[in-house]
């Protein structure tokens, strides 16, 4: 019996774990390679990741239809790696995407919808009022409601999900983190707290951190976000269990998800949308801005849009919480062969938890195809 190819799937977050199921579904056997969360991000000196949280929203309308075909793709697995894993992780809320009726946001969601017949209502006016009676959005302003599988996900539970079903088919999952790759004729050493292995073929899922790990110049913009998060009581949680995700096409692409429940046994609303870009730049940064724990004005900012979008709902305290976002250049994931050995599956843009399990997909595919086991 021939030896099988030795794989390594670099970054045990949303795009690497999931990569690493379909990987060792087709019967490759890679080891997922990542360090798990940090107890304490304040003060972690390790790397960081943009999946440690309770909620990102899942929709399938977009302003581009790459997003929307991968999300259509990944929402059409949730169920299975739901039933597979024993791990739910998906709240069908629905999701609204809100803008300006003249605008391009809306527009362009619009056509986007219309071309894959993404299942929705056009919300405007008094119906969009009776329909979410808490919600005040600006003057001028109507809605696509998508209220089925759509609403938000969990990514932490999606990770925990991915992981536990790709190590059931053979994956290894080693908790450490890369500091080094390097290529040679005969393949890829990868350089671990641990010591060296090396493997025949390498996917680099280490979303901000992948060029650092990839050992090149910064290509992507990795940005610092702020996020808000208002505490709201059981009563209003449950009297608010109705509201959908929102996106929102402000400049900022304000975002909110409804009430949702956090490891501190608290039920939290979270807004997001930063005013500017903090730009990070290298590992150092990345874990200094992190260990800052957010912005307070971009909190107290995100307070204000709060309570305008809902006047009449109460919160004890709002707490902030750090993290970053990875782009390119053309506002699209990168999901490219890089070398012989050497693959790489990142940059989310902002938008990769929804989809993630078809841009790891696609990122298998990769080494799958090149290993003649591509389906
Ligand atoms: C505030 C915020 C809100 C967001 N909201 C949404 C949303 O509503 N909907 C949506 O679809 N997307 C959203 N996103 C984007 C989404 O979270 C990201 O696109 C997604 O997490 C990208 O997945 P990833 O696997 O590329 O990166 P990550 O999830 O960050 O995973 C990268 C993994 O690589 C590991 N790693 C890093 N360095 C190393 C190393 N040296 N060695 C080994 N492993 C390493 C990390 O530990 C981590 O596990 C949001 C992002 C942020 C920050």
């Amino acid at each position: 019996m021939s030896e099988l190819p030795s794989i390594a799937v670099i970054g045990r977050g949303l795009i690497g774990s999931a990569a690493a199921r379909h990987l060792a579904n087709e019967g490759l056997a890679p080891a997922l390679i990542g360090p798990t969360e940090p107890v304490d991000k304040l003060s972690h000196r390790g790397v960081f990741a943009s999946h440690y949280d309770e909620g990102r929203i899942t929709r399938k309308n977009a302003t581009d239809r790459y997003w929307a075909e991968a999300s259509v793709a990944s929402i059409k697995r949730y169920a299975e790696i739901e039933v597979a894993s024993g791990i739910t992780f998906f709240s069908p809320v629905g999701a609204l995407t809100a803008g300006a009726e003249d605008g391009d946001f809306l527009g362009e969601t619009r056509t986007v919808a219309k071309l894959l017949s993404v299942s929705h209502q056009d919300l405007k006016g008094k119906t969009l009022t009776h329909t979410f009676p808490d919600l005040t959005l600006p003057d001028g302003w109507s809605a696509l409601w998508e209220p089925g599988e759509s609403g938000h996900i969990s990514p932490r539970r999606l990770v925990a999900a991915q992981s536990k079903l790709a190590e059931a088919a053979g994956a290894t999952l080693l908790d450490v983190a890369v500091t080094g790759l390097d290529e040679t004729s005969t393949g890829v050493q990868v350089h671990t707290g641990a010591g060296v292995q090396v493997f025949d073929q390498v996917l680099v899922a280490a979303g901000g951190m992948t060029d650092h790990v990839l050992g090149r110049p910064p290509s992507y913009r990795v940005c610092g976000r702020t996020v808000a998060l208002f505490v709201v009581s059981e009563l209003e949680a449950t009297r608010l269990a109705y509201l959908p995700s929102l996106v929102m096409g402000t400049p900022e692409r304000h975002y909110l998800l409804p009430p949702i429940r956090y490891p501190d046994g608290k039920v939290y609303m979270k807004l997001g949308g930063d005013p500017d870009d903090i730009l990070l730049t290298s590992p150092d940064e990345i874990g200094d801005w992190f260990r800052t724990g957010g912005r307070a004005e971009v909190r107290d900012d995100l307070g204000a849009r709060f309570r305008a979008l809902f006047p009449g709902v109460t919160s004890a305290s709002v707490k902030m919480d750090a993290c970053m976002t990875t782009w390119t250049n053309d506002l699209r994931p990168e999901i490219a062969r890089l070398s012989d050995r050497v693959s790489v599956a990142s940059a989310g843009n902002g938008a990769g938890a929804k989809c993630s399990d078809e841009l790891g997909r696609r990122g298998a595919a990769l080494i799958a195809n090149e290993l003649g086991k591509g389906r």
